[in-house]
C-alpha cells in the first residue's frame, strides 16, 4: 500500500527576477513500513522534498499524495492535523527542549494533543519508547548532558512518541561522526521494523544510504535512482525504473 506518493513534482523558488528550479519532475512512491533514503548531494533537493511530504512547503506543480490524499487539497486545520497526528519529525540539530529532561522531552508531544493518553499509559510508553533507543540510565538527564548520538536517541523516541505512520528526518546524521551515525540509522531501522513506522530521511554519506531498503537517488531535482536495496541483494535491480521501460 503506498503511504507517500509524488507525481510529476516540480518546485521553483523565485531568486530575484529569475527562479530556481530545485525540483524538475519527480515521481516515486514510498510504501507503507518502508524505509527510505533520500539521497543526493548539497543541493539536489532533498529538503524541498522533504518539506513537501511534511506539508511544510507545497509544490508548484503535480501532486503530493499521502494516504492517497492529494496534500495541496487539505486545509489549515487538516494539515496541522496531519502533521500531529500522522507526521514526526526529526532534525539535523536534534531540537530537544534544553530545560526538560530526557523523559520530558520525549513526553512532550503527548501533551499536545486531544486525545492525550491517561497518566499511566503515558508513562509505561514513554518509559519504553526510553528504554528502546537504549536511554533509560539517561531519562532524568537533560540535553545539554548528552552526547550527539544520545541527543539524537531522544529526538527518534521523541519523533514516535504520538504514534506517527511517517516518521521524516532531514539529514538527521549531519552533526553526527561516521560511527555514530550508522548506530543512529541502524536505531532508526530497528524501530521502524518493531514498530512497523515507515521512515524517510535524507542524506549525502554513502556509507549509511544502502542502510536503508529504498534508496531514491537525486540529482539536480531528479531522480537519478529509485530501488529496493533487497532486491539489489537478490539481483533485481532498479525494479521501479525496469517496469517503467518495460
Ligand atoms: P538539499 O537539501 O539536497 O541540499 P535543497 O532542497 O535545500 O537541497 O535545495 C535545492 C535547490 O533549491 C538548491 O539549488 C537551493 O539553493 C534551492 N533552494 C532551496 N530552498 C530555497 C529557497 N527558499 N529559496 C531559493 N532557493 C532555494
Ligand atoms: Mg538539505
Amino acid at each position: 500500500m503506498s503511504i507517500v506518493q509524488l507525481v510529476d513534482v516540480h518546485k521553483t523558488y523565485p531568486l530575484g527576477k529569475t527562479e530556481v528550479q530545485a525540483v524538475k519532475g519527480v515521481t516515486f512512491t514510498i510504501e507503507k513500513g518502508d524505509f527510505v533514503s533520500i539521497a543526493g548531494p548539497s543541493g539536489s533537493g532533498k529538503s524541498t522534498i522533504l518539506n513537501m511530504i511534511g506539508c511544510i512547503d507545497t509544490a508548484t506543480s503535480g501532486q503530493v499524495l499521502i494516504n492517497d490524499v492529494d496534500t495541496a487539497g487539505l486545509t489549515d486545520r487538516q494539515i496541522t492535523k496531519l502533521r500531529h497526528e500522522v507526521l514526526g519529525f526529526i532534525f539535523q540539530s536534534f531540537n530537544l527542549i534544553p530545560v526538560l529532561s530526557v523523559f520530558e522531552n520525549v513526553e512532550f508531544p503527548l501533551l499536545l494533543g486531544k486525545d492525550a493518553p491517561s497518566r499511566s499509559e503515558r508513562y509505561r510508553w514513554v518509559e519504553f519508547l526510553i528504554e528502546d533507543v537504549g536511554l533509560s540510565k539517561w531519562k532524568d538527564h537533560k540535553p545539554n548532558e548528552l552526547s550527539g548520538g544520545q541527543r539524537q536517541r531522544v529526538a527518534i523516541a521523541r519523533a514516535l512518541a504520538t504514534k506517527p505512520s511517517i516518521v521524516m528526518a532531514d539529514e538527521p546524521t549531519a552533526n553526527l561522526d561516521s560511527v555514530t551515525s550508522q548506530a543512529i540509522i541502524e536505531l532508526m531501522k530497528k524501530m521502524n521494523r518493531e514498530l512497523e513506522t515507515t521512515f524517510i530521511f535524507s542524506t549525502h554519506d554513502p556509507d549509511i544510504i544502502e542502510i536503508a531498503d529504498h534508496v531514491i537517488k537525486l540529482h539536480d531535482g531528479q531522480v537519478l535512482e529509485d530501488y529496493k536495496t533487497d532486491e539489489v541483494e537478490r539481483g533485481l535491480g532498479a525494479l521501479t525504473q525496469d517496469k517503467e521501460m518495460a
